[in-house]
């Protein structure tokens, strides 16, 4: 405790054993009652709720100012610890209370625009619009002491790890992680821009050639896209890069870093983390960050289907699409017309025309869509997936991207409507073996999973520049757990000649790949060690351990899913002046 700070306790800390000490508390009123010559006044700060009592063993003074006292006021009472008469176990502070000697009010308020409690509706942008008060909710604050433990974690490991944090510029030029960029105009150098780092990518990795074997940074990275629950224009990550590495490495020290984070929050560690390759968790999940917590695993039928009569399917099938199904235990019963609907509803705007569905009726005999194919495919169906009286099917076929997409989906759909997802796991798994490079139809050329530093595997390599770039893996991997990607990362190319292959396969011509990244190829000329490493989402591993599913609840003033900050106004328009020295006009 400081000696020169006034307040002798915070408010969550009074017990038993305190009892006939004279204390000092400062903070909030939480509630004012005022029973007629016995006030009870609950004060509050981030720490928790202490009772005061206010009453004939009270001066006369500090009677009246309690009387005035109301919600929200700021203010510092003087008293001795007291057994309370009936405790109160909801509070940890709730056997006993303070007996006020003296109250002062330290700053007052207008009636608050909502109640500071956890439990009141109001809607988020008044919330965010009035941040100050959002975040003395008990369960926000928590937020902020949860998010503070982890960060500090984090450091301590990767210290003890032989990490050197490390921090690297805000305002630099364009780094390749696939969004857009936030521009920043130079007044000293009109005309030219800074770009806000997507990533420090570019950076660390010239922090390894520069010798600094293993650097992390807890950093904030900013991308201009668009936006939904689980994302933010800045967010942070814990960005970590090892020289030497080998993936295996890397995966390591990551599970050790995850395992700190969920040990210190939650007591429990992750376990045995497993690896699926990216073709794996397509096709037993549909998207490549599986939530691996319940079953209902797609299994792909096209095969013992290739030659089915059931037109709808073997149209897709002949179009080079595939066919899916996956098992819902005991949903036969319970899964009424109406609910199908809803799902064939939901697969849509995946690219799905619906859903097939066949009900296992007791005796066996199946009953909706998947019902018109032929007793040996329904056989074929029933040895691939289990299926047993009582159970329902639920597949799709169309075009395969449509299929994992549409149907991944619904099975998190399913899962959550049925009950599936068990409450408070955690479960992670590694996604391995990504395609290097996926192709844009639209601008006809490859371009880069991860991003253009990505190495191949190695055995891989030799297919740069054959026209076999689909088949390629990177030596890239993901970190999930409970179907959000929670880290993303890779083994870098150290090697400029194979750089300079991966940026014609990507079609950046050797004169771009100098304008943009030419300090890189630079420096990975002069000596680079190998290396790998690894961005683990700070955020969205807090609001997994805060319990949420609202990135916001979990960053002290985040910005809305329209990248506004709704308490000061950003963005904003800015004066004449600023924008003439900068050389800029707007245009609009
Ligand atoms: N820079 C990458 C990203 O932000 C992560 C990495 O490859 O280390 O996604």
């Amino acid at each position: 405790m400081l000696v020169s700070v006034r307040r002798t306790h915070t408010c969550g800390a009074l017990r038993t054993n305190h009892v006939g000490i004279p204390v000092v508390l400062q903070g909030w009123v939480d509630a004012a009652r005022d029973m007629g010559g016995l006030v009870f006044l609950d004060l509050r700060d981030r720490h928790g709720i202490t009772q005061v009592t206010v009453d004939a063993r009270s001066p006369e003074e500090a009677r009246e100012v309690a009387t005035r006292c109301r919600l929200e006021f700021v203010v510092e009472v003087e008293g001795e610890v007291v057994l309370r008469s009936r405790p109160n176990d909801r509070l940890p502070t709730g056997a006993v209370e303070v007996v006020a000697r003296s109250i002062r009010i330290l700053s007052r308020t207008p009636p608050m625009p909502f109640a500071i409690r956890d439990d009141a509706q109001v809607n988020e942008d008044t919330r965010l619009r009035y941040r100050y008060l959002d975040l003395r909710r008990p369960s926000l604050a928590q937020n902020l002491v949860t998010r503070h433990r982890a960060a500090q974690a984090a450091r301590r490991v990767l210290d003890a790890l032989g990490f050197l944090e490390v921090e690297t510029p805000v305002l630099g030029r364009a780094t390749p992680e696939g969004a857009r960029d936030y521009l920043v105009p130079s007044r000293i150098h009109p005309g030219s821009w800074y770009a806000l780092p997507q990533s420090p990518q570019l950076f660390k990795q010239i922090l390894m050639v520069a010798g600094i074997d293993r650097y992390f940074q807890i950093v904030k990275c900013f991308r201009d896209e668009d936006l939904r629950a689980d994302r933010q224009p800045e967010f942070t990550q814990i960005d970590l890069e090892i020289s030497f590495a080998t993936r295996e490495v890397v995966m390591e020290v990551t599970e050790r870093v995850i395992d700190t984070l969920w040990s210190e929050i939650t007591g429990h560690g992750i376990g045995e983390v497993p690896r699926l390759s990216y073709a794996e968790a397509l096709s037993r999940f549909g998207r490549d960050a599986p939530d691996v917590r319940f079953g209902l695993e797609h299994v792909e039928v096209s095969d013992p289907l290739r030659a089915t009569e059931f037109g709808l399917v073997r149209a897709a099938l002949d179009a080079g699409g595939i066919c899916k199904v996956f098992r819902v235990p005991g949903a036969a019963g319970d899964t009424s017309r109406k609910v199908l609907d809803q799902w064939a509803g939901f697969v849509k705007p995946y690219g799905l025309a619906g859903i097939l569905t066949a009900r296992v009726g007791e005796d066996g005999a199946w009953s909706g869509g998947l019902a018109k194919l032929s007793e040996s495919e329904q056989a074929a169906l029933r040895a691939a997936t289990g299926a047993e009286p009582g159970d329902l099917l639920v597949g799709a076929a169309g075009p395969a991207g449509a299929v994992h997409a549409g149907l991944g989906a619904l099975r998190v759909r399913v899962a959550r409507e049925r009950g599936l997802v068990p409450p408070g796991v955690f479960r992670f798994c590694w996604i391995t073996d990504f395609p290097g490079f996926e192709w844009d139809a639209e601008e006809q050329r490859w371009t880069a999973v991860h991003h253009p530093f990505t190495s191949p595997l190695p055995e891989h390599l030799d297919l740069l520049g054959t026209g076999r770039e689909g088949e390629i893996r990177a030596a890239a991997y993901d970190l999930v757990c409970n179907g959000y990607e929670i880290g993303g990362g890779s083994i870098r190319i150290h090697d400029p000649d194979v750089q300079a292959k991966v940026f014609a396969t990507l079609g950046i011509g050797l004169e771009e790949a100098r304008a943009k990244f030419g300090f890189l190829l630079e420096a990975l000329a002069y000596g680079a060690p190998p290396h790998g490493g690894i961005a683990i989402g700070f955020d969205r591993c807090v609001m997994l351990l805060a319990g949420t599913d609202n990135i916001r609840d979990v960053i002290a003033f985040p910005k809305t899913t329209r990248a506004q900050d709704l308490m000061n106004g950003a963005p904003a328009p800015v004066d004449a002046r600023a924008l003439a020295e900068l050389k800029v006009r707007n245009t609009v």
